[in-house]
């Protein structure tokens, strides 16, 4: 059997899979032993990804003509696209390049926005909706939008704080090098709203009502400054002084009663953290997906440059990094300063404009565009206040390039077919910063990568000599040139199968205090309870690929997780079905007891077509950094 090792379609990990294929079908996968990042132990999402490649596959280029969509030629798709936007200004028109396709990829889209239409008007799902705060939060205090620590620096850590994230479900390639850790002595701390897998493996849990994650973090600081467990030398950090005197205000007392969690318990905890020599810190969507997101991540920063700790997150998509690494966002370009802007200039022949562009939101929500081109990117489902954003996508001009049909389809007025990950050339940056080669493992047959899209399209925009590239080697040597943190890396080196790495050092470091500025208590008489969504170990991100796995389909995502008082409260027992509502939207989902869940907390899964639970999100955000909350909101539970 042929073996090709090529990267797996989903998570920030990016595992190196071997797949095994016979008349060039993939016959079966395994994990690559020598892969540093997995150590040969992959999870069952990569594992399966041979039951999802075929299914439900979007097979030829389709316009909408009277409601209808009709397949067409490549170039009727084109002459189509070109009709209904030559016209457009630059604000008008909007970009999603994606998280789950290559570097390549995403560098021409962004590339095609700002040269054909003279926009920034440029963002991503998966950078901005799950971790903007954490990128922007590493620029602030580190100088780096990028992690400066690897995976494999688990092992010389003696203490995990976990917060707001569940690898143990989520990331089973980072959780079973802890697991090996603990088994040598490391201690694990969680804090998390609901008890979940990870908390079973923790010594101390802390259950902390959601949103008040500032408090706890400046209190444990404060018990750190007291007791002088900080890491030598911090003293002379910027900001120290206005960090330790902040945090004074954070006694345990207060902290306990705004967390509402036990003194006792706080004080074993933070002394397991006071204790420790080498702090390791993960963190997840808990912490970023709130009002107060850069909030949440400045002091988590804050507490791990204290400590002289590593933060060992991963994140997102297989490509999260990369994405955003690629310029795909309305306020950076792929240069540093002015000096390499006007080099950019020069390169690409063609005035660049530096005004900033419109995020996600405010292209879908706040003020939405007249068309956009997205990417493997499922707006109709991914994003808060559901209803509103599909009376936006009715009206808007949408180009759709995706693998699968999902509900943004029945929005799209062209979609394009693009082949998966596994069906593409090139390099994706996982969360550690690590670029990897992405091989072609089969041919998806009618499905053209975005790079050459954008290539084709450009011809009839009549700017074809900026898009001129003969393969995606050639567009990564353009990347090396343009973006400062690739500078240094080989590319042949890379395309000969080699992991290189984008910059991850420190530029400078710096405390930023926060002050917790209160938690709008969601919970009110109208919507007594707390909804909290959370992710499947089964599924990942809006299902389109996970669903088509006979393996994983068997674990359903559909239900509201509702605890044992409030069942027996509300007369209902498993199975039956009832209706969530919130401010803005409800949905209908079948009962799930859980004696796990606390007194007046439901928990719903984010994946599910059937139970679209984004609906209950009203346009609430992050103002530094546009990240929407779409982890709690107040809801009212009626049976059906
Ligand atoms: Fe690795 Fe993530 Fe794929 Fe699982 S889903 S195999 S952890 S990259």
């Amino acid at each position: 059997m042929q073996n090709i090792k090529s990267i797996c379609i989903y998570c920030g990990c990016g595992c190196n899979l071997n797949f095994y294929l016979k008349n060039g079908k993939i016959e079966k996968i395994l994990p690559d032993k020598a892969d540093p990042v997995s150590e040969g132990k992959s999870c069952m999402k990569g594992l399966t990804i041979n039951e999802v490649v075929g299914k439900g596959r979007i097979i030829s280029p389709m316009i909408r003509k009277s409601k209808k969509l009709k397949k067409v030629s490549w170039e009727e798709a084109y002459k189509y696209i070109y009709k209904n936007t030559k016209d457009l200004e630059p604000d008008e028109i909007f970009f999603s390049p994606s998280g789950k396709i290559t570097n390549e990829d995403n560098f021409i889209m962004q590339k095609f926005a700002r040269i054909v239409f003279g926009t920034n008007n440029i963002d991503s799902c998966c950078s901005r909706i799950c971790h903007q705060a954490t990128v922007q939060g590493l620029r602030n205090i580190f100088g780096n939008p990028a992690n400066p620590w690897r995976f494999d620096e688990i092992y010389d850590r003696d203490c995990m704080l976990i917060i707001g994230s569940n690898p143990a479900s989520n990331y089973p390639v980072l959780f079973n090098k802890i697991l090996l850790m603990k088994e040598k002595g490391m201690k694990i701390l969680s804090v998390q709203p609901i008890i979940n897998l990870t908390s079973k493996y923790a010594d101390e849990n802390l259950l902390v009502y959601p949103g008040t994650e500032v408090v706890l973090l400046n209190g444990i600081m404060n018990f750190l400054v007291e007791q002088k467990a900080y890491e030598k030398g911090v003293e002379n950090i910027d900001g120290f002084k206005e960090l330790s005197n902040l945090v004074k205000e954070y006694s345990i007392e207060k902290v306990c009663d705004i967390c509402k969690i036990k003194q006792e318990q706080f004080i074993k905890f933070a002394e397991v953290v006071a204790n420790s020599k080498s702090l390791g810190i993960i963190h997840g969507m808990g912490l970023t997906q709130h009002v107060n997101a850069i909030e949440n991540i400045h002091s988590l920063l804050n507490l791990l440059l204290l400590k002289g700790g590593k933060l060992l997150s991963c994140r997102g998509e297989v490509n999260v990094q990369g994405v955003d690494d690629m310029a795909c966002s309305p306020v950076m370009l792929p240069v540093d300063g002015m000096v390499n802007f006007t080099r950019l200039e020069k390169l690409w022949e063609r005035k660049v404009t530096i005004k900033k562009g419109k995020s996600l939101l405010e292209a879908f929500l706040i003020s939405p565009v007249k068309a956009a081109f997205i990417s493997s990117f499922n707006p109709a489902q991914s994003l808060p206040n559901l209803n509103e954003v599909h009376k936006n996508l009715k009206k808007m001009f949408l180009v759709q390039m995706d693998c699968y049909f999902n509900l943004t389809s029945s929005f799209a007025k062209v979609i394009l077919p693009t082949p998966l990950l596994i069906e593409r050339f090139g390099t994706i940056t996982n969360g550690e910063r690590r670029v990897r080669l992405v091989r072609k493992v089969v041919d998806q047959k009618n499905a053209k990568p975005e790079w050459i899209i954008f290539k084709e399209l450009s011809q009839y925009f009549g700017l074809a000599k900026h898009f001129n590239y003969k393969n995606e080697r050639e567009i990564f040597r353009e990347i090396v040139e343009v973006i400062p943190a690739y500078s240094m890396i080989d590319v042949d080196f890379v395309y000969e199968g080699n992991d290189g790495w984008a910059d991850k050092e420190i530029k400078f470091k710096k405390f930023i205090p926060e002050r917790f500025e209160g938690v709008e208590d969601v919970r009110s008489k109208k919507y007594p309870f707390l909804l909290i969504t959370f992710r499947s170990q089964y599924h990942f991100l809006t299902g389109e690929a996970t669903s088509k796995s006979k393996t994983l389909r068997k674990f359903k995502i559909d239900f509201c997780y509702i605890s044992t008082d409030d069942a027996r409260k509300l007369k209902l027992k498993d199975g039956d079905k009832v209706r969530v509502s919130s401010s803005s939207g409800s949905v209908v989902a079948k009962v799930k007891i859980d004696n796990t869940m606390p007194e007046g907390t439901v928990g719903m899964h984010f994946h599910s077509e059937k139970v679209l639970v984004n609906k209950l999100f009203p346009t609430k955000f992050d103002e530094e950094t546009l990240t929407p909350n779409l982890k709690v909101v107040g809801v009212k539970i009626k049976k059906v």
